[in-house]
């Protein structure tokens, strides 16, 4: 039972006119969905031998008779290890985000509980460059969606503003619920963004090439997963920012009373 999907484009010819084109895009919907399945597929069986190279390098880093350079060495593996591991989570994250169906475990989930869990995720990376997390305000509303979800897209733009802030800095995270939208804002006071790459940012891979960026050891996927994830939630996220003086960006979801069935997912190119 293949599911038709059919583009249409209407032109007006004149007053009299109209143009109506239909497009079978059926199967280029279906090979969408395999490369989709394929690249999925792959990071999860990389997953495991990646998981063990890391134990491995870690085992030789604390073996106390190897030699002060091994251990050089099996400190960057295991490094290296640890990026690569979050490198394929993050590719199946967003290959089962980009799959665009409407959200499977649609619940009504709470949002200051969402901001809470990932703002405590948060802390031992907020600590350990001496950043205070300062949260304010309450939505005191659900949404309707996926928990985890909701989390891990909070979760990604809070560590971003840790990471791009010099340390001992603020990390602010305000929530508020204007009329039924819900509004999760989290603002930094880092290196910000310059105007030119601001639209960019949410593009998978992308990153702004300055020293910081360089040094965190980043995939350049993490706001990719927050804009699908929000999209399929029915919200957008945005991002304001002063080059040098810090950036907010801000999610916005619409609250479950207001929206009385579950939003079907915006669809998600790019
Ligand atoms: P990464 O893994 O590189 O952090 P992201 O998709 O999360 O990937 O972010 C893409 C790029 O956007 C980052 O490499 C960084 O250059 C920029 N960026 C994201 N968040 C911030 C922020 N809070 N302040 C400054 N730059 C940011």
């Amino acid at each position: 039972d293949t599911q038709l999907h059919v583009q249409v484009r209407v032109a007006r010819l004149g007053t009299r006119f109209v143009l109506l084109l239909a497009e079978d895009r059926t199967e280029s919907y279906r090979l969408d969905e395999v490369r989709r399945d394929f690249v999925a597929n792959i990071s999860h069986e990389l997953k495991t031998p990646i998981g063990a190279i890391g134990l491995l390098a870690e085992a030789i880093e604390s073996a106390s008779d190897e030699p002060a350079e091994v251990k050089r060495f099996a400190k960057r593996l295991t490094i290296e290890a640890d990026r690569l591991g979050r490198l394929t989570h993050e590719i199946i994250e967003l290959s089962r985000l980009q799959a665009a169906e409407p959200l499977a475990s649609a619940e009504k989930v709470d949002i200051d509980s969402v901001v809470a869990q990932a703002v405590d995720r948060n802390r031992v990376a907020a600590e350990s460059h001496r950043i205070s997390l300062v949260s304010g305000g309450d939505a005191g509303a659900e949404v309707y969606g996926d928990e985890q979800l909701l989390v891990t897209a909070v979760h990604n733009l809070i560590a971003n503003a840790i990471q791009y802030s010099p340390d001992g800095f603020r990390v602010g995270i305000g929530v508020s619920n204007v009329d039924g939208v819900v509004e999760i804002a989290v603002t930094d006071q880092g290196v910000g963004i310059p105007e030119s790459e601001r639209d960019r940012v949410f593009e998978r891979f992308f990153r702004v090439d300055n020293a910081r960026s360089r040094h965190t050891g980043g995939t350049g996927l993490g706001l990719a997963i927050v804009k699908h994830a929000v999209q399929n939630h029915g919200g957008d996220v945005r991002v304001w920012s002063q080059q040098g003086s810090g950036s907010t960006f801000t999610i916005r979801l619409p609250e479950a009373s207001k929206a009385p069935v579950p939003p079907a997912p915006a669809p998600s190119a790019g």
